[in-house]
């Protein structure tokens, strides 16, 4: 079936004045882009867009869709009390509750204008088929494009760091040293098992693979979980020198940057996306670059868990290929992707008195867009609005308060849209949102079955909210004692802080 949106404006790249354009889509796919008064003859369904602005759907390139059902529940959380704090906040999960979680996640964001995530989906104890099967599902559901990765480690959060088991006093350190995670092989054994029996249309949902820090996977479990990517022609995405502490632990355990041992195995590649990276020095960036890999940059999470400030400026000016995600609710609470952009653009601003060296709203645009598609693997897919592209569109209401007046539709969908805005949402030439609310999903319902997945998990994970609340003092001193050794990073600025 054809379908024509005429009357609205028109921003995506190499358009970005937003002047008046019609599309022409054909089942899933962009035909052409018309000028407004071109007569079209076909036979084609007609969506009205005036006085909207289309815009193609935003791609958040980092998120975890299990740990939906864990918003706001922490306050002043470092990456590392966040990391000791897991158990709590992302275990229990029944595959119902994994559905659920991820159910919340797709819903908040096609509601707010994305519509594709690249999603690590975290699994305690181990990665399951079931699990990985429930929060395709789950995307489906809402028909939000998404590409899904098992979260994955073999060393617990307390091996990892050196040193930090050896701060516990009995009994507490039993305990800690008691938590090991499952072997490597059958971890890979189960990617194996889920890649080969991938049903789901690849241009809607795809698998791809996240084991989740480097130092908490051996050796042998990346270069596994590369090979098996290579094999199977897919993503790999790994939160890389998110935290100072992890860039002080990476020396320590490899004596080079977490980048440079990545590139050691060989894992540093057009389908690779490192997450946060924040704590890189300049080679690390330029390795990055030469091999075509991508960055997530995630600055909600960033400012919430007092990560850092990525140097996204000098990333993108080597030539790193930069996405922008929101993170998981368990880091940085909400999903919506028109605040990271705002914040994308923010968190360049406070790294020097150079406006020039300042990340323009075009930038981020681009980068929440087709930087996205590029972390996805889908860059000739989606990410644009142009011929041949799937037809993924927002629908902007410009009699929304974010646009009166109008001044600069670009700079008014970065710096004065948060969402509300949002009138219509589709994907692959269907709506999945209408008039602000998500196509074929009872609202009424999500949040009573939320609510009492909510109160279940306070019991279920109550033990293991204990003892984190029990290892959250010497977790703290610690790592705060690591965060303040001296690590340089390169940055175009001087800046005496680190
Ligand atoms: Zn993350």
């Amino acid at each position: 079936m054809k379908q024509l949106i005429h009357g609205g404006r028109l921003l995506t790249a190499g358009r970005l004045a937003g002047e008046h354009a019609n599309l022409l889509i054909d089942g899933d796919v962009i035909l052409a882009v018309l000028p407004p008064d071109q007569r079209v003859t076909e036979d084609a369904r007609r969506i009205d867009a005036s006085n909207r602005l289309l815009i193609p759907g935003l791609i958040n390139a980092h998120t975890h869709g299990t740990v939906n059902l864990a918003k706001a529940l922490a306050d002043r959380w470092s990456l590392e009390l966040l990391l000791n704090a897991y158990p709590w906040t992302a275990g229990g999960r029944t595959l119902e509750y994994k559905h659920l979680s991820a159910l919340i996640g797709a819903v908040e964001m096609v509601r707010k204008g994305c519509t594709a995530c690249y999603d690590l989906v975290a699994e305690i104890p181990a990665p399951s088929v079931d699990g990985i099967e429930a929060v395709a599902r789950a995307y489906d559901d809402v028909g939000m494009r998404a590409v899904v990765a098992p979260m994955m480690a073999d060393v617990s959060f307390y091996r990892a760091i050196p040193g930090l088991l050896d701060a516990m006093l009995p009994p507490l350190r039993e305990r800690a040293e008691a938590i090991r995670l499952q072997p490597y092989e059958a971890s890979l054994a189960t990617c194996r098992q889920l890649l080969t029996k991938w049903s789901w249309d690849r241009d809607r949902l795809r698998p791809a693979l996240g084991p989740t820090i480097p130092h908490h996977c051996s050796d042998e479990f990346i270069t596994g979980c590369g090979d098996l990517a290579k094999e199977h022609g897919i993503g790999v995405q790994m939160h890389v020198a998110e935290s100072k502490v992890q860039a002080v632990v990476g020396m320590r355990r490899y004596g080079t940057t977490l980048v440079a041992h990545l590139h050691k195995l060989g894992l540093l590649a057009p389908n690779f996306t490192a997450a946060h990276a924040i704590w890189l020095d300049d080679d690390d960036i330029g390795r990055l670059a030469d091999a075509g890999a991508s960055v997530a940059h995630n600055p909600g999470s960033n400012f919430k868990l007092g990560s850092g400030l990525a140097a996204t400026r000098k990333l993108r000016d080597r030539g790193v290929s930069i996405g922008i995600g929101t993170d998981g609710c368990a880091s940085s609470d909400n999903l919506n992707m028109f605040e990271a952009m705002r914040m994308a653009a923010f968190s360049s601003r406070v790294q020097g008195p150079d406006p020039r060296h300042w990340l323009s709203a075009a930038e981020v645009f681009e980068a929440a867009t087709i930087g996205g598609a590029r972390a996805l693997g889908l860059a000739d897919r989606i990410g644009q609005l142009a011929p041949g592209y799937k037809a993924d569109v927002v629908f902007l209401d410009l009699r929304s308060i974010n646009y009166v007046p109008l001044n600069d539709p670009l700079l008014q969908v970065v710096f004065c849209e948060d969402g509300t805005g949002v009138d219509r949402v589709m994907v692959g030439g269907s709506m999945v949102v209408e008039g602000g609310a998500v196509v074929g999903v009872d609202m009424g319902r999500l949040v009573a079955e939320a609510a009492s997945a909510a109160a279940n998990l306070t019991e279920v994970n109550a033990g293991a909210r204990a003892l984190a609340q029990a290892l959250e003092p010497v977790v703290l001193d610690y790592c705060v004692g690591l965060a303040r050794r001296p690590y340089s990073v390169h940055r175009w600025c001087a800046d005496p802080g680190h």
